[in-house]
């Protein structure tokens, strides 16, 4: 197996017409450029998408901050830094920011660690006034919790949320420097509304919500909603996410505890694609210790959504690897391990609904033997899922007629599309002990090819 390869290498002549264009059109042409000594170099900051590898690479492709003038290349290891890098004016000027190292969260200006409490403090919230007030033996169970607890709560997740949640603008990498451990833990880098996105090679932990909200409408036995996913992409177009690695460590979910009968679920998405996000790539990413691991689309309304899933591992995770809407959906040369891992039992993998056209292709599941290959699938009975190659511990499987063998709501098998961006497609066969060495964060060097 080849590394993430780079193939763009364009000379300094033609960064410099780029980089003059961009700063023409913001209407900074007359200031001085100047082009990263980075620049030529192949490094992971500067790599942009492949050609035809996957739906980000369409049209314009993805290239993130690779036309970032010296100016705009961040290096960042605390909170308060990448914040910062964020928010580096002009609001499109193309960035790289380069996290090294451990960068916390929930921590404020000066690095301090913030705590649940410190976000509660001031607002009025505790958990144990919350549970008495929207407890269904006197709340009910037909309304949404109001009133002066539901408030509190609510001023408490904001807090909790301004130094968590961070926007990344259009134009940008954020890239983990090797070597360093680089890790984003308790936050949730939020596109929302920006083009050409380049996320890699970092690992994101730990992303959790302080303040959980009651919804005894959600479900037939209510539920406890988290609002943070360590990445999510709202309305967003162009977006690479590469050789990261995803997980609720050290947090896991066993340690949440229950009320009103159901779990305490402090966890959202690892990575959401939602609110008509379009174009997107997810390519060799370790998905770890996790449930509601990936969304594709947050209602059966949602639209856009063309996303390709491919050389990804899926390990110790509960569902939603993905849960796929609407859209037109590319999973090839997946990995899937379905073996309870730290509490996380495998429910599903794919769940194709709401009309999604899904083509599940040379993927390889390592089936536990309490699992059967029929519970890979989900579905409402509007999706597809098309495509062959699959194989399950080593023989190949057709998933669809497996689910449909014991499910009234069939999975169709046709779909409307014919993948064409492909890049890597391999058997699954060699998946296994290819991703073991090659996915997630943390394998790749500097200059973009494996360490190990
Ligand atoms: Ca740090
Ligand atoms: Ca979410």
């Amino acid at each position: 197996m080849s590394a993430s390869p780079h193939r763009r290498s364009p000379s300094r002549r033609r960064l410099a017409v780029l980089g003059a264009a961009l700063l023409t059109a913001v209407g900074l042409g007359s200031v001085p450029l100047v082009v990263s000594a980075q620049a030529a170099a192949a490094d992971l900051g500067h790599a942009v998408l492949p050609a035809a590898d996957g739906w980000a690479a369409s049209g314009s492709g993805t290239t993130g901050g690779k036309a970032a003038d010296a100016a705009h290349v961040f290096t960042v290891s605390t909170r308060a830094e990448l914040a910062r890098a964020l928010k580096a004016g002009p609001a499109d000027a193309p960035r790289i920011i380069q996290v090294r190292g451990v960068v916390d969260a929930n921590t404020d200006d000066a690095g301090k660690a913030l705590t649940c409490a410190d976000y509660a403090s001031g607002t009025g919230y505790s958990l144990t006034a919350y549970l008495k007030a929207y407890d269904p033996a006197s709340w009910g169970r037909s309304k949404l919790p109001s009133g002066s607890q539901e408030s509190a709560r609510a001023a408490a997740q904001a807090r909790q949320a301004a130094r968590v949640v961070l926007s990344v603008p259009s134009r940008t990498t954020i890239v983990g420097v090797p070597g360093t451990g680089a890790t984003i833990t308790g936050g949730s880098l939020q596109v929302k509304g920006a083009d050409n996105v380049v996320i890699r090679n970092l690992t994101f932990g730990d992303t959790r919500d302080c303040f959980p909200q009651w919804d005894p409408i959600d479900g037939s036995s209510g539920n406890w909603n988290s609002a943070y996913d360590a990445v999510t992409l709202r309305g967003s177009t162009h977006v690479w996410a590469d050789h990261n690695t995803f997980g609720d460590g050290p947090h896991y979910d066993r340690s949440n505890p229950s009320y009103f009968g159901r779990e305490y679920q402090v966890h959202d998405g690892a990575l959401d694609i939602t609110n008509a996000s379009d174009l997107v790539t997810v390519e060799y990413n370790r998905f770890t210790n996790h449930d509601k691991t990936m969304l594709i689309g947050s209602s059966d309304s949602d639209h856009g959504l063309r996303v390709t899933l491919h050389h990804n591992v899926f390990q110790g995770v509960v569902q939603r690897a993905p849960l796929a809407r609407v859209g037109r959906i590319h999973l090839y040369d997946n990995y899937y391990e379905t073996a309870e891992l730290n509490g996380y039992a495998h429910s599903y993998s794919i769940n194709s609904r709401a009309g999604a056209q899904v083509v599940a292709q040379n993927n390889y599941w390592a089936l536990s033997s309490d699992r059967k290959a029929s519970q890979l699938l989900s579905g409402d009975g509007t999706g597809a899922v098309a495509g062959g190659g699959n194989l399950v511990n080593g023989q190949p499987t057709d998933l669809v007629a497996a689910y449909n063998a014991v499910n009234s709501k069939k999975i169709r098998t046709t779909v409307d599309w014919t993948p064409t961006l492909t890049a890597g497609l391999q058997p699954a066969a060699g998946l296994p002990a290819a991703l073991a060495r090659t996915a997630g964060a943390g394998v790749l060097t500097a200059s973009g090819t494996f360490a190990r």
